[in-house]
């Protein structure tokens, strides 16, 4: 096993083990997140230190490209997002891309040396018009999987009866900030520039 891997596990058990960041008893009867949030398998992405987030409080889903894959194909997106929107009734269900994103820079470039196995899954999302910027094809990929994501049919109906919004983000990793999508302007803004609306 990786070492500093090993040893943050004995900090955290050293810094918590007698004042947990959360409640124990709490934590066992059971999760009541508000929010689902798929977003990208990039290790410079950390929701829940840029969010203030703690513990039980976003239903995560992660993979490469924060890609939708098509309703019906058993995937495991599909089955975490009915387990949050069917389930555990989460109102918010956010796609967040990320700046430098390698999936994204591999959707528009030459996919031709990639594995089979890639380029089967980046069919999940679809390329930016031609010269639009590596910050552009991140928002190109957003917008696709939200309506994507629009298209499961747990969400779709989750729509229809008002108890969810669907929302696209882009982190910046190197500022620690994110965009949203604001349908009105059809472009993304920055969220700390924004009151809280929720
Ligand atoms: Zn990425």
């Amino acid at each position: 096993m990786h070492e500093e891997f090993l040893r943050g596990i004995a900090r955290f058990r050293e810094q918590y083990a007698d004042n947990l960041p959360w409640d124990p008893e709490a934590v066992a009867r059971g999760q009541s997140p508000k929010i689902v949030m798929l977003t990208c398998s990039d290790s410079r992405v950390v929701p829940h230190l840029t969010t203030s987030s703690g513990v039980g409080q976003l239903f995560m889903l992660r993979n490469a490209g924060n890609f939708v894959p098509r309703p019906g194909t058993g995937s495991s997106e599909e089955a975490s997002i009915i387990c949050a929107v069917d389930i555990l009734r989460v109102e918010h269900a956010i796609v967040c891309g990320h700046t430098h994103c390698y999936a994204v820079a591999a959707l528009n470039g030459d996919r031709s040396k990639l594995d089979p196995a890639l380029i089967r899954w980046l069919e999940n999302a679809e390329r930016a018009g031609a010269g639009a910027s590596p910050p552009a094809q991140v928002e190109h990929n957003v917008l696709t999987q939200v309506a994507r994501l629009k298209q499961l049919p747990c969400v779709r109906n989750a729509l229809t009866e008002g108890r969810l919004q669907v929302h696209g983000m882009v982190y910046d990793i190197e500022s620690g900030r994110f965009t949203v999508y604001d349908a009105a302007s059809g472009t993304f803004v920055w969220v700390d520039e924004r009151k809280p609306s929720k």
